[in-house]
């Protein structure tokens, strides 16, 4: 067996680890104490390419590969976990539904926009009763002549109140089963849809997250994204892309929080000696390396799975469960070894330690993760 990544994926890598310690990490900590996300930044990522990864070049798009893809996030991660969410869910989540369910004019439509940044996406699935469970949700889409009218309420929307395109789950039957559940192209300014609280958050807070009500909100029948009650069944396969992405992230996070510990134990001092010298400190920067290579290859195996054609299911699920969890340990550690200077917001181990626990919740939770994986197998 061998396990390298090839030219292309090496090249993506440096691009966008260049770009990121130049436009991103100099900015993280103010980006985090604004809680918001930095609007000014849409065209330089677009300009890289980064609102466009998986979409086919035929649509505007770099049609990048999930290994590429998963290297991508993880070096934006490296520097800010926020805009590494908004990255990763603009790309995996609305921009992934519309390539998978989309018909040919709505990918005309709409796939130019969020590669140029023109639109940034958001995706909708979770409700105030309804998060884990997410067949639960009660958003309702009504037929109205040729229309949809929706009505319901989404939280956690990330892009939430940016986006100018939503995706959004709803149910055609209030008594039906998930196959009741299709998926809607809303866009930006359609009359009834609103935009709720903005929430103020832990971590990720240069990512934006906000509520969306929907009141009276109609479409055309054409916005419909994909066949009816298709929504919920292709949801998952979204999901399923979208936790490579995730399991990237937590591990650009944990790199960041491993390299900036290495220098810091070098550099600190105690008992006459750089800490970095003592057997305690070293056990946990083994433990943090050894973890996060561990997630990489969980990670990376799953995007090659996908960049194969062939099922990944429980490797995405594994490879987010691992990495996020990995990443959170190293985290920790992190905080750890740079002592009372690690509780502290003037070095970036105290933003990575907030930033990764979204890693364990987003997109499934851990619990989900375990549920999914036993399941395959007891299968
Ligand atoms: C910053 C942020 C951004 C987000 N972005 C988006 C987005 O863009 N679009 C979107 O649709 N959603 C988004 N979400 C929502 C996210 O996907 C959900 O928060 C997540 O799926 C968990 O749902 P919940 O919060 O309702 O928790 P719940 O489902 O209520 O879970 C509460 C607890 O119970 C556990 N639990 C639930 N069911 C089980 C079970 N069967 N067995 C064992 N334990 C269980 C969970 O693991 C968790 O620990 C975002 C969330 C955050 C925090």
């Amino acid at each position: 067996m061998r396990f390298e990544y090839t030219e292309e994926q090496r090249l993506i890598r440096e691009t966008i680890r260049e770009f990121a310690a130049r436009e991103l990490r100099p900015h993280a900590r103010r980006w985090d104490a604004e809680g918001r996300f930095p609007a000014s930044l849409v065209p330089k990522l677009a300009g890289l390419g980064l609102l466009g990864m998986v979409i086919p070049q035929e649509y505007g798009g770099s049609g990048l590969d999930p290994v590429a893809f998963a290297l991508a996030i993880e070096a934006v991660a490296w520097a800010d976990g926020g805009v590494a969410l908004t990255v990763a869910s603009h790309n995996s989540l609305c921009s992934g539904h519309i390539v998978l369910a989309g018909s040919e004019r709505q990918k005309r439509t709409y796939l130019p926009r969020l590669v140029s940044g023109e639109a940034l996406g958001a995706w909708a699935l979770t409700e105030p009763g309804s998060g884990s469970d997410a067949k639960a949700l009660v958003t309702r889409a009504e037929r109205r002549g040729d229309r949809w009218v929706l009505n319901g309420t989404k939280v956690f929307v990330t892009q939430g109140s940016l986006a100018g395109v939503y995706v959004i789950l709803a149910r055609t039957d209030p008594e039906g089963g998930h196959r009741s559940i299709s998926a809607f192209i809303v866009e930006r300014g359609t009359p009834g849809l609103r935009v709720g609280k903005h929430e103020d958050k832990l971590g990720v807070r240069s990512s934006d997250t906000a509520e969306i009500v929907l009141e009276d909100c109609a479409v055309p029948e054409e916005q419909m994204l994909g066949a009816p009650g298709e929504g919920y069944r292709n949801a998952l396969h979204v999901l399923e892309r979208a936790r490579i992405g995730i399991g990237a992230m937590a591990l650009g996070l944990g790199r960041a929080a491993l390299e900036a510990s290495l220098g810091y134990a070098r550099e600190r001092r105690a008992f006459g000696q750089p800490i970095a010298e003592f057997q305690a400190i070293q056990w946990m920067l083994a433990d943090m390396a050894t973890e996060l290579d561990a997630a990489e290859l969980l990670v990376m195996e799953a995007a090659y799975r996908a960049s194969l054609g062939q099922p990944y299911q429980k490797e995405s699920a594994m490879a987010k469960l691992y990495a996020s969890e990995a990443a959170a340990r190293a985290a920790s550690k992190a905080v750890q070894i740079h002592g009372g200077y690690g509780f502290i917001k003037d070095y970036p181990v105290e933003r990575i330690y907030r930033d990764v626990k979204l890693c364990e919740i987003g997109e499934g939770t851990s619990e989900v993760q375990r549920m999914l994986i036993a399941k395959e197998a007891l299968a």
